[in-house]
């Protein structure tokens, strides 16, 4: 050989080599290794997440007698993790009553869930986002689509008139209201989203939905007072959805229970939000707006499903009422806060919060506390302060309603 065929065959050589080696490289960085699976059963709906750092591709298709619902995941390998999903499923999961992973065929793993009723499934991906990688989620609704809100709101007599467990003896005197109001109680955050977390790591999405809960029975105990919440477990609700709930079941008021975080932990005091029209009352109440409204990012939704008429009914009607009255609203619970906490701010701030922008009902924001404050963090946790917060606002919605009687309907 001579030597330019020689250098010809070396360079083919050095070359073809290359190729496997990028052709390898390309096929790691493309297989998906589930990293995490979690779910997150609700009356609702139930969602499965499996997060995973590459690509996998998969179909889904449901099965009748008994119902199922299988997954096919390609090229993602069965690995402890993608396993575990069948422990994740939970015992009071009303949609699904377990799931079972095997490999289907050298490229597919099968995952079954066996269903309790029929259901309608929705299945996409997300994008990363911090802190999760991509994740592709599994939605099960129930068949025969119900509205969401009344049931929530739906009590016996009974529970009606189960007397409040703890201090609700602090709690003043009643407002005398010429008919029935309904509080839409929002604890922030759920499920995937987490919301702020805490310096020795409670997460928002838990506090909250306690604060919410001891307000819920506060309120139900309130002669003419009902409660809806649109929550009370921990799962995700888009910010939109909140509202929309809200509205279904002609709630009067609309509060959304949050906790604040900064970068600071000596950062501290509660603040009570209401909507902007044009413009947030300042840097602080903007940036906290923008991470409040990062909340469907992170919890996940499925933008092919997003209700389009809900959005424009939100944007067409004007909102310079409900802004008037959610500040008379926003004043009572902000000077009522202050009696219990520090004040962060001493007055009522605006910013474009999503889950305000019910037109047509009062909405205001808590930020209970600073959760990344460790001194705050431990008062949130603690239930004897929870009942406080919740009395607070319980107090301020009662002063609310004594200077603006609630019109006839
Ligand atoms: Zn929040």
């Amino acid at each position: 050989m001579d030597s330019y065929r020689l250098r010809f065959a070396r360079t083919l050589f050095f070359l073809s080599a290359l190729l496997v080696l990028l052709t390898g490289l390309l096929a790691t960085a493309k297989a998906g290794n589930v990293i995490a699976v979690r779910s997150w059963p609700s009356e609702e709906n139930s969602r499965v997440t499996i997060e995973h750092d590459g690509i996998i591709r998969h179909r889904h298709f449901l099965l009748p007698n008994p119902n199922r619902l299988v997954m096919d995941l390609r090229d993602a390998p069965l690995n402890d993790i993608l396993k575990s999903l069948e422990n994740r499923i939970q015992p009071h999961d009303p949609f699904i009553k377990s799931a079972r992973v095997a490999q289907f065929d050298p490229q597919t793993v099968r995952v079954v869930f066996d269903l309790r009723q029929p259901v309608s499934p929705q299945v996409f991906s997300l994008d990363p986002v911090d802190p999760y990688q991509t994740r592709l989620v599994l939605d099960v609704y129930p068949k025969t689509y119900r509205k969401a809100a009344p049931a929530a709101v739906t009590r016996t007599r009974a529970q009606q008139t189960t007397p409040f467990p703890t201090t609700s003896s602090k709690t003043t005197k009643s407002v005398n209201l010429n008919r029935r109001v309904t509080i839409a109680i929002d604890p922030g955050h759920g499920g995937e989203d987490p919301g702020a977390l805490g310096y020795n790591g409670t997460k928002e999405k838990d506090v909250v939905l306690s604060i919410g809960r001891r307000l819920k029975r506060m309120v139900d105990a309130q002669p003419n007072m009902r409660a809806l919440m649109t929550r009370n477990s921990d799962f995700f609700i888009p910010l939109g959805n909140r509202p929309k709930k809200a509205r279904a079941a002609s709630a009067d008021l609309f509060i959304s229970i949050h906790a604040d975080a900064a970068a600071s932990s000596s950062a501290h005091g509660s603040s009570v939000f209401v909507l902007s029209e044009r413009g947030a009352s300042s840097a602080t109440a903007r940036t906290l707006a923008n991470r409040e409204n990062a909340s469907d990012l992170i919890g996940g939704i499925n933008i092919k499903n997003q209700d389009s008429q809900v959005a424009s009914v939100l944007v067409d009607m004007s909102v310079s009422g409900q802004i008037k009255q959610s500040m008379k609203l926003a004043n009572q619970v902000l000077r009522e806060m202050g009696k219990i906490n520090s004040l962060h701010k001493q007055q009522v701030e605006q910013a474009a919060f999503a889950v305000l922008k019910a037109p047509d009902i009062p909405s205001i924001l808590v930020e209970t506390a600073f959760i990344s404050n460790p001194d705050e963090e431990e008062k949130l946790n603690s239930a004897s302060h929870q009942e406080a917060i919740a009395n607070a606002i319980m107090t301020g919605i009662k002063s609310y309603f004594a200077q603006n009687p609630p019109h006839a309907r």
